[in-house]
Formats: structure tokens, C-alpha cells, sequence
């Protein structure tokens, strides 16, 4: 069970399953996107996910993997909301820093660590990729 929003409250969201994975994104479009080090991505079936208010959409297609993400934020307050990718509709990201509840899910994995920013820290025992995962 999650719930969380955006900074200005337009967009809410909600989702009574449990993520299926929780990872850290250091990819540059993460980078760019966030404005921070790195993304804490909550991945989730996109049919569990309830959300009220419409968020505007930016289709990234300058992706180190090539696959295009469509980024999903507040047209109000800027937040970013959601990322959905092209190659798998079924799933949903939720950018966990937009929960209310942000430091309950501790993220398993590290991807694109190959631009990783020299001073982070992965917390222990986590599994890392330098690219995507798998
Ligand atoms: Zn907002
Ligand atoms: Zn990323």
C-alpha cells in the first residue's frame, strides 16, 4: 500500500500492491530529470496504480538504453510523478521522494552505475548493474 503526491497536491496517487522492485537509477536522464544524483524508483503493475489529477508527459527517447521513457511530473509544481516505459507498458515507475511515507522502501538494486556520482554510497549488500539491469 503506497500513497503519495506532488508538491503542490494537484496530482495524488495510490496503489495497494507492493513494489516489485525498488532501485536506485544513476542514469543521466535520472540525473538530469531529478536534478539530484540519482533516482529511487519504485517499479509497480501500472493497472495497480490509482492516480487523481493529470500529469503532463515528455517522451525521452536521448536514453542510454535507447528505450524510450515517457517521464510523467506536475505541469504546476514540476514534481516528477511517474516514468512508464515503451517496451513495457504493464509496468509503472513511482519516483519514491513523492510518497508520503518516502524512506519505507530501502532499494535492492543499483543500475547504471557507470555514471554513479564518485561520493554516493550504495548501502550494503546491494546488487548493482552498470547498466540496465539483467
Ligand atoms: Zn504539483
Ligand atoms: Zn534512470
Amino acid at each position: 500500500m503506497i500513497e503519495g503526491g506532488c508538491n503542490c497536491g494537484k496530482i495524488r496517487y495510490s496503489s495497494e500492491a507492493k513494489p516489485i522492485a525498488v532501485a536506485q537509477c544513476h542514469c543521466r536522464n535520472c540525473q538530469r530529470q531529478s536534478g539530484s544524483a540519482f533516482s529511487v524508483n519504485l517499479l509497480f503493475p501500472a493497472a495497480t496504480l490509482l492516480v487523481s489529477g493529470e500529469p503532463a508527459a515528455y517522451e525521452d527517447t536521448d536514453t542510454e538504453s535507447g528505450n524510450a521513457v515517457v517521464r510523467k511530473f506536475c505541469s504546476t509544481c514540476g514534481s516528477p510523478l511517474f516514468s512508464e516505459t515503451r517496451s513495457n507498458p504493464a509496468l509503472i515507475i513511482v519516483k519514491a521522494g513523492t510518497l508520503d511515507n518516502p524512506g519505507a522502501f530501502k532499494p535492492g538494486i543499483s543500475v547504471w552505475t557507470d555514471s554513479q556520482m564518485p561520493w554516493v554510497e550504495l548501502p550494503a549488500g546491494q546488487t548493482t548493474f552498470p547498466r540496465n539491469a539483467g
